[in-house]
């Protein structure tokens, strides 16, 4: 799967994935100005124009990537395993589905999704991804 951002300075290459997480955390909406819908890719994606890629090491967990020259959004990264979660929106494909939510609890009251799909609360998310320590990955 390919996609690119807004400028076209940054392009990068995924194998096929076709699950969407949504994060509702607020760090999310700061970040992205609204949820999170990213594409859970694993750690096999490659990106070109890496002298325009801006790197935010946004926790101890984590670090979000951005182009220096347009601001489009490139991905959430786990550090520990190395997995991506690219924005949909970057992708030249729309073949996806809205498999989960996360941070449900966090989400505000101005907006709600219709696709019925699990979620997972704050406290959920820590039990099941957050290591020793209590640290949320954000
Ligand atoms: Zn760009
Ligand atoms: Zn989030």
């Amino acid at each position: 799967m390919k996609g690119h951002c807004l400028c076209g300075a940054v392009t990068f290459q995924s194998p096929v994935a076709r699950e969407i997480g949504v994060c509702h955390c607020g760090y999310c909406r700061r970040w992205s100005g609204g949820p999170m819908l990213a594409v859970h890719c694993g750690p096999d994606v490659q990106f070109s124009g890496s002298e325009c890629i801006e790197i935010y090491a946004s926790s101890q967990w984590a670090e979000r990537a951005f182009c220096k020259n347009c601001g489009t959004h490139l991905y959430y990264k786990l550090l520990a395993t190395g997995e991506y979660f690219v924005p949909a929106g970057a992708f030249e494909s729309t073949d996806f589905e809205l498999a989960s939510q996360i941070y449900i609890d966090n989400k505000p009251n101005y907006y709600s999704f219709a696709n019925q799909t699990p979620t997972l609360t704050e406290q959920q998310v820590l039990e099941q991804f957050a290591p020793p320590g209590g640290e949320t990955a954000v």
